[in-house]
């Protein structure tokens, strides 16, 4: 681990509505040796504004990518981030900045990571942080706690830059060596969960409550890897062959059975234990 892996780490910005902020984040985010900045659905950008308030690091506001939506900005990312200056009713792992910032590092060797700022005004919607793997709190004075959003970079960027140095000095940054799943390929397995769920009548589209919320923050919490995903997609597979033979039918949401994932052994092991047993789960769920 080095100061290498600065180049791994994404900072998104959801919906900013000042040019000042978004140049102010950057002239942030260079000082501290991050150079990658996402802006999801800017309100202006480019703007003279932004580029006079970044200053000498108006070249990350020429690089920063601009995208329509959130999953979009975290698709290959295997780590993300989300910071708030509020508690949040539902609950996140919460962590503060240097812990932040250490799980960070210790997940950006040859992996791009995240970590997301909300709006000017209304911060991130909860349906938003469900992407996100912790949400960190920059600690304040409890009369107060809302930074401005340039200054919110500003703290977490110089915790990043921190726990990179320390670690390429000889400290452990926390982290894993498994390959955890990405953004993309969890919001593959969730649609799947959610066609699969629909079909077997667990879930009314109409009034989908909280299950795929609840589902998002329990994988995420897990942080499933490839083969973990594979799995239970193999699983879903099944289920909706079933079902679809029940019905008299192919399985349903037949596109998102179709996307690509290769069944893994136990996936595979699954659909043969069904359609040896005439469909009927082997286990009968016990
Ligand atoms: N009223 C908003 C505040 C938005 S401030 C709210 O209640 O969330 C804009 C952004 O700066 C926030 O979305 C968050 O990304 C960041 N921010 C501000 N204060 C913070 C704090 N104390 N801890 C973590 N992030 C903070």
């Amino acid at each position: 681990m080095s100061i290498g892996a600065l180049a791994n780490v994404r900072v998104v910005l959801v919906e900013p509505s000042h040019p000042g902020n978004i140049g102010a984040v950057a002239r942030a985010m260079k000082t501290m040796g991050l150079t990658r900045l996402t802006l999801v659905r800017p309100e202006r950008f480019p703007c003279a504004e932004a580029t006079a308030r970044a200053s000498g690091a108006d070249d990350l506001l020429y690089r920063a990518a601009v995208v329509d939506d959130l999953p979009a900005a975290l698709a290959d990312c295997r780590l993300v981030l989300g910071t708030s200056a509020r508690r949040r009713t539902l609950e996140w792992p919460e962590v503060e900045p240097r812990e932040g910032a250490r799980l960070l590092l210790g997940a950006a060797a040859g992996t791009p990571v995240a970590v997301v700022f909300g709006r000017e005004r209304t911060g991130l919607t909860n349906s938003e942080l469900d992407r996100c793997h912790y949400l960190l709190r920059i600690p304040t004075d409890s009369a107060y706690a809302s930074l401005n959003l340039a200054a919110a970079v500003q703290v977490v960027a110089y915790e990043i830059r921190q726990a990179a140095t320390a670690s390429a000095e000889g400290e452990t940054p926390l982290g894993e060596a498994r390959e955890v799943a990405s953004a993309a390929e969890l919001e593959g397995l969730l649609r799947h969960f959610e066609a699969t769920a629909v079909t077997v009548g667990f879930l009314d589209p109409t009034e989908p409550k909280y299950l795929i919320r609840r589902l998002w923050r329990l994988f995420n919490r897990a942080r499933l890897d490839r083969s973990e995903v594979n799995i239970l997609r193999g699983f879903l597979k099944a289920v909706q062959v079933v079902a679809g033979r029940e019905r008299g039918m192919g399985p349903q949401g037949s596109d998102v059975v179709a996307n690509e994932f290769a069944p893994t052994r136990a996936g595979g092991d699954a659909g043969t234990d069904l359609s040896a047993n005439g469909g009927r789960p082997v286990n009968g769920g016990e």
